[in-house]
């Protein structure tokens, strides 16, 4: 199938490398010209592990980058739309979107045959039918249902195992207006046999994916409720009741005698708070997008405040060893949002490094791939250390915020340099008895 695809980053670019991979001839539109030569060279603009590879095989064979929107709509059967879809603070922010909308249309009014329009970005439910549908119809001339199709194929990969995701998807939503359009996506997903299908209207499938991103930031914020209870109370470890409730048959089944772990525990876990590019916009658009429709979704703003108060809990740490943290040198151990990425959007690590340096600490950081955009974040405020080793090095607290698994290492390598600095532990990461002066949230 010849497919277009409006905006590579993040999901537009693993859609399209894996649409390749799998056969289809696949055309990248973006607006960044930077982007675009770089797609074309084989050389992946973003950190995702496997995307080189793809991008590599494919590039100049079945997936090429340009900023030619019209001509990649005119030379293809479907355009998937996947641009940004940001939360401006009052409400989702559908500028690119509906750009994009406009350009298919005015591509397809010099389009003879069918065609299929799908909204692969997160958009509140009912944008696709009444405002993307609408554009395409103003802008081409023509009628969706008659001479193009109109749906939504929402996306749940995961960043840094976003390649994995893609090509062995756990379930493939599509949405449309007819069967026809239902069909043209079926078309597409015809090389991924594996994954269930659901199909609905577009609305629905809008609605899918929010419902995903709200659950998994309500188990997170919940977690961290009890985790918060646990530490003011006393006496009380919060991973172990946690663990406790993974044990509960509804989370965890016993299927032949044996105890099945579902990843869903994993969000049943204490930390410093959600972040990036998808939970802390999604719930946002949902709650605004719930409050415009006289719907006030009151749980889901407490889900979105207590995350915003739990990086306090970094420093209700912290002031347990230190009466200020003026002159004390601090190391930020992780700073992408979550491990295997170098996407720092929302990531705790922001706001984190800000009130260390607001209190006047010295701060270095270190992240096995997020530098270049820390740096752009921070600029020379922070020092940025090269390695593990170095960022441990002469540290009097050590602050873990992202899960990297090279952070396995910490106890090893503090032990070896004879070094005890107090150690706070943003994720429960580490076996809390395997540091002297170890401090974990919800402990
Ligand atoms: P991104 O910011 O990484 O990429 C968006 C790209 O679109 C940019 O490269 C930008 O230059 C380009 N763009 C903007 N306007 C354009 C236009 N008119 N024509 C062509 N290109 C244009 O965004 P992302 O993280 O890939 O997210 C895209 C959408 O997918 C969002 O709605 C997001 O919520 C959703 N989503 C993201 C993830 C994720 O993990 N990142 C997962 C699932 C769904």
């Amino acid at each position: 199938m010849k497919v277009s695809i409006l905006g590579t980053g993040y999901v537009g670019l693993v859609t399209g490398a894996c649409l390749a991979e799998k056969g289809h001839d696949v055309a990248c539109v973006d607006l960044d010209a930077s982007k675009v030569d770089r797609i074309n060279r084989g050389d992946s603009p973003i950190f995702e592990r496997g995307l080189e590879d793809l991008l590599r095989r494919n590039a100049g064979q079945r997936l090429r980058a340009t900023l030619d929107a019209r001509a990649a709509v005119l030379s293809t059967d479907l355009t998937l739309i996947a641009v940004g879809t940001p939360f401006d603070g009052q409400r989702i922010d559908l500028t690119y979107v509906k750009e994009s909308a406009r350009t298919i249309g005015q591509a397809l009014a010099g389009k003879a045959g069918y065609h299929a329009v799908v909204v692969k970005s997160t958009v509140v439910p009912g944008t696709t039918d009444r405002t993307v549908l609408p554009i395409l119809e103003e802008a081409s001339g023509k009628r969706a249902g008659q001479d193009f199709g109109v749906g939504m194929n929402p996306e749940f990969l995961t960043e840094g195992e976003a390649v994995g995701d893609f090509m062995d998807p756990d379930r493939i939503v599509i949405g449309g207006i007819d069967e026809r359009t239902l069909d043209a996506l079926a078309a597409l997903y015809e090389p991924f046999p594996n994954a269930p299908r659901l199909r609905t209207n577009n609305a629905t499938a809008e609605m899918i994916k929010y419902a995903s991103n709200a659950m998994l930031a309500t188990l997170i914020s919940f977690s961290n409720e009890l985790a918060n209870l646990g530490s003011a109370l006393g006496g009380i470890d919060v991973v172990e009741v946690m663990r406790g409730l993974h044990l509960s048959r509804y989370l965890s089944p016993i299927e032949g005698g044996k105890r099945v772990e579902p990843a869903i525990v994993s969000f049943l876990m204490p930390g410093c708070g959600f972040g990036g590019s998808c939970l802390p916009k999604d719930v946002s658009a949902l709650v605004a997008h719930g409050r415009a429709s006289g719907v006030p979704m009151d749980l889901l703003q407490s889900v979105l405040a207590v995350n915003s108060r739990q990086t306090a809990q970094i420093f209700r740490l912290l002031g347990k060893h230190f009466s200020e943290l003026k002159g004390r040198r601090v190391s930020v151990l992780g700073l992408s949002f979550r491990p295997d990425t170098s996407d720092m959007r929302e990531s705790p690590a922001i706001p984190i490094v800000r009130r260390l340096l607001e209190e006047g600490a010295t701060v270095s950081a270190y992240d096995p791939a997020a530098m270049a955009e820390a740096r752009q974040i921070f600029g020379e405020s922070v020092a940025f250390s090269r390695s593990l080793e170095d960022a441990l090095d002469g540290a009097e607290a050590v602050v873990l915020v992202t899960r990297w698994r090279e952070f396995e290492r910490v106890p090893e390598l503090l032990l070896r340099g004879g070094r005890s600095p107090v150690f706070v532990d943003g994720r429960r990461m580490l076996d809390k008895g395997s540091l002297d002066r170890y401090e974990g949230i919800g402990l």
